[in-house]
C-alpha cells in the first residue's frame, strides 16, 4: 500500500525562533511516522528549516514557484533556487495564490511544469469556491483546474501531488465530510486514469480544515492519500495527531 503524506503549509506564519521550538518539537515526535511528512514554509526559512530537519523524516517544501526560470522577475523565487535549499515540494496553485495573485489554470500548470523541471514534487491545489459548489459546479471546476495541468504536463502527471481544497473550508472551521471529500477525490482519480496507466500511484490529499478531530475520518477514505494542514499545522502537538491518524 502507498505510504500516505501529510504536509503542513504554515502560509506566512514563522520566525526564527518560532520555527526552531515548532520543528524540533515536530523531529522528536515524528521518529516512527507511518506516513510521508512535509513542511511547506515561507521561502526566506527554508535553509533553517532544512537544517532542522536534517536527519529526520521530516521533508522540506515551498508555497509557490516562480513560472519563469530566470531573469528580470524581482522577487520571484525559481524552481532553481528552491533546489538549491534541498526543497522536496512546492506547493503549486493554492487557492490563496489563485485568489489574492490572479494565478490562472494556465500559470499554476506552468509553475507545477517549472517543479517538475527541477526534481521537485507540484503539490498542485484545486478546489471550488462555495458559489461555484452552491452552484452544483464543484466537478466541472476542478475538472478544468486538473484539465490545465495535465494538457501541460502530459505523462509526467504522475509525478505530482494532487491537493482537493474546497475554498469554503480554507482556514474556516469547516471540513468536507469524509464522504464529500471522497466523492471528489474519485471523480480526480477517473481524470488522472484516463490521462496515465500510474493514476493510481498519484498521491491525492485533502485539505480544508484538517485537524486532530477530522483526520482519521478523513483518511479512512480510499482515494484520499494525505493531508495538506494549514492551521492546525502551526501547533506541534496537533500536527503530530494528523500524523498519527495517517498510514
Ligand atoms: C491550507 O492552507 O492549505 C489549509 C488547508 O488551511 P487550513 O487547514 O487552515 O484550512
Amino acid at each position: 500500500m502507498k505510504k500516505q503524506l501529510i504536509a503542513g503549509n504554515w502560509k506566512m506564519n514563522g520566525s526564527v525562533t518560532a520555527n526552531e521550538a515548532l520543528v524540533k518539537a515536530l523531529v522528536a515526535g515524528s521518529a516512527q511516522a507511518a506516513c510521508h511528512v512535509a513542511v511547506c514554509v515561507p521561502a526566506p526559512y527554508l535553509a533553517q528549516v532544512q537544517g532542522l530537519v536534517a536527519g529526520s523524516v521530516i521533508a522540506v517544501g515551498a508555497q509557490d514557484v516562480s513560472q519563469h526560470e530566470s531573469g528580470a522577475f524581482t522577487g520571484e523565487v525559481s524552481a532553481g533556487m528552491l533546489k538549491d535549499f534541498g526543497t522536496r515540494y512546492c506547493l503549486v496553485g493554492h487557492s490563496e495564490r489563485r485568489q489574492h495573485h490572479g494565478e490562472t489554470d494556465a500559470v499554476v500548470a506552468i509553475k507545477a511544469q517549472r517543479a517538475l523541471a527541477a526534481g521537485i514534487t507540484p503539490v498542485v491545489c484545486v478546489g471550488e469556491t462555495l458559489a461555484e459548489r452552491e452552484a452544483g459546479r464543484t466537478e466541472e471546476v476542478v475538472k478544468r483546474q486538473l484539465a490545465a495541468v495535465i494538457h501541460t504536463n502530459g505523462h509526467c502527471i504522475s509525478e505530482i501531488v494532487l491537493a482537493y481544497e474546497p475554498v469554503w473550508a480554507i482556514g474556516t472551521g469547516k471540513t468536507a465530510t469524509p464522504e464529500e471529500a471522497q466523492q471528489v477525490h474519485a471523480v480526480l482519480r477517473a481524470q488522472l486514469r484516463a490521462a496515465t496507466d500510474h493514476a493510481e500511484r498519484v498521491l491525492i490529499v485533502y485539505g480544508g480544515s484538517m485537524n486532530a478531530a477530522n483526520a482519521n475520518q478523513l483518511l479512512s477514505q480510499p482515494d484520499i492519500d494525505g493531508g495538506l494542514v494549514g492551521g492546525a499545522s502551526l501547533k506541534a502537538a496537533d500536527f503530530l495527531s494528523i500524523i498519527a491518524a495517517a498510514h
